[in-house]
């Protein structure tokens, strides 16, 4: 069957608002390291990992090797109500890496869930239903994340059991403060946090919910410093601080572990998925244990940390570690980001180039002025497409390339993708 022939039976049975790259949209049949093979044989250097699923790159030995141990046992599961080895090991070292102290660790299968966690467990917490988030921000697809993301884009539906109020300190390329030096950037946002505190809630909100980079919003870096400055005041209030860090994690930004280190705080929870389970479900929340353990009644996940998830993701994190792919991340990228801002000095539909590690955006605007340019960067995805690169697109308005390889990238493909994209945006400014 061609692709265009399964394309049209998905739209007909899938829901619309599961969207599909490109005119002609790919099926995935084969993957190896950084390439992936479609049905019609065409290999594409991956950029985008999956949306940032899939960690260290494809068909690694080592993960498939224990998931395929695993698989041998016979037990693919059977409930968490028994003993899991693995995934008692997996947290352990998640709450190690976490720097939380006295760290608890409860896995779910995606980041939404992780993140519908760490705000049930937070508003338990507080005895508060009120939260505040990021503008512009995305946390998932389930009620309460729905409620609380702030990109209109992705916000499906408006009816939270949450009370959320949104602060600045997501967007700046585009933020109203107009040309802010960093630390002014930071005191603006700061005040703004102090104002919307007192003008939009009782005081007791819960916690503050934030994506240390946001990444659906187009991979937005804040400047450092900026959440140690919100928990100051969060701290006045008692109101705790999780960072998602479902695209920030695993090392991916480079200078951390975790996106929220560039910013010298601790906070009370993070939530996790993605690159975690290298392509296998698994996410996750680790909190201060008595933050963890604020429920009262049971509570269970079924699949959640089950044993092949948790095999293949205890296999992908030491790979990470013992492969220094932070190390690797942090190189890639600044040659990535240091390239692609050449080809900005050159190339007046590139707004904006920012980014950490292999987590780079490129916002396309309209030639010689600032405007957002959906239409560019549409383009841009399918020229990068016919020339072997897949890469993602994301941020407000739809207008930004984002640049998210497995960490496992070489030096000969990351010039690869340069060149690729550099001939692809001079294309579409032409
Ligand atoms: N948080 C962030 C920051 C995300 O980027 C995403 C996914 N794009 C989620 C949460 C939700 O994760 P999932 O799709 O696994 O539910």
């Amino acid at each position: 069957m061609s692709e265009s022939e399964l394309a049209a039976r998905h739209r007909a049975v899938l829901p619309k608002w599961l969207a599909l790259y490109y005119d002609e949209p790919i099926e995935i049949v084969r993957a190896r390291g950084r390439r992936v093979t479609d049905a019609d044989g065409t290999t594409y250097l991956d950029f985008f990992a999956g949306i940032l699923t899939n960690a260290i790159g494809y068909d690694v030995a080592e993960i498939s090797d224990a998931v395929r141990a695993q698989f041998d046992t016979g037990v693919l599961h059977t409930s968490t109500l028994y003993l899991i080895r693995k995934q008692v090991e997996l947290a352990e070292q998640i709450a190690q890496l976490s720097g939380i102290p006295d760290a608890k660790v409860f896995f779910t299968n995606s980041g939404t869930e992780a993140n519908e966690t760490a705000l049930m467990l937070a508003t338990q917490y507080r005895r508060s239903n009120q939260v505040l988030a990021l503008r512009n921000s995305y946390h998932g697809r389930a009620f309460a994340t729905v409620g609380i993301t702030g990109n209109r884009g992705w916000s499906a539906s408006s009816l939270s059991p949450l009370k959320v109020s949104y602060v600045h300190g997501g967007y700046r390329y585009r933020d109203p403060f107009g040309g802010l030096s960093d630390a002014d950037y930071v005191k603006a946002c700061t005040d703004d946090l102090r104002d919307v505190l007192q003008t939009t809630t009782s005081g007791d909100v819960a916690a503050l919910i934030a994506e240390p980079i946001q990444g659906v919003g187009g991979f937005n870096v804040p400047p450092d410093g900026l959440f140690a400055a919100f928990q100051e005041v969060l701290d006045e209030y008692g109101i705790l601080l999780i960072s998602d860090e479902v695209q920030t994690g695993w090392g991916r930004t480079g200078e951390h572990f975790w996106g929220i280190q560039a910013h010298g705080v601790t906070p009370d929870a993070m939530t996790f998925a993605k690159g975690l389970g290298n392509g296998l479900a698994i996410g996750g929340v680790v909190a201060r244990a008595d933050v963890m353990d604020s429920l009262t009644a049971n509570s269970i996940s079924t699949f959640g940390g089950n044993p092949v998830a948790t095999a293949g993701a205890k296999a992908t994190l030491d790979y990470l570690l013992d492969n220094d792919l932070q190390g690797n991340a942090l190189k890639l990228g600044n040659h990535l980001i240091a390239g692609l801002r050449d080809l900005g000095e050159r190339c007046d539909i590139v707004g904006d180039v920012r980014g950490k590690g292999l987590m780079i955006g490129v916002e396309l605007v309209e030639s010689g002025g600032k405007d957002p340019s959906p239409a560019n960067a549409s383009a841009v995805l399918e020229e990068t497409k016919a020339r072997g690169l897949l890469v993602g697109k994301g941020g407000l308005h739809g207008n930004v390339i984002r640049l998210a390889p497995p960490m496992t990238l070489t030096n000969e493909e990351a010039d690869e993708a340069l060149e690729i994209l550099s001939a692809s945006i001079e294309e579409v400014a032409r």
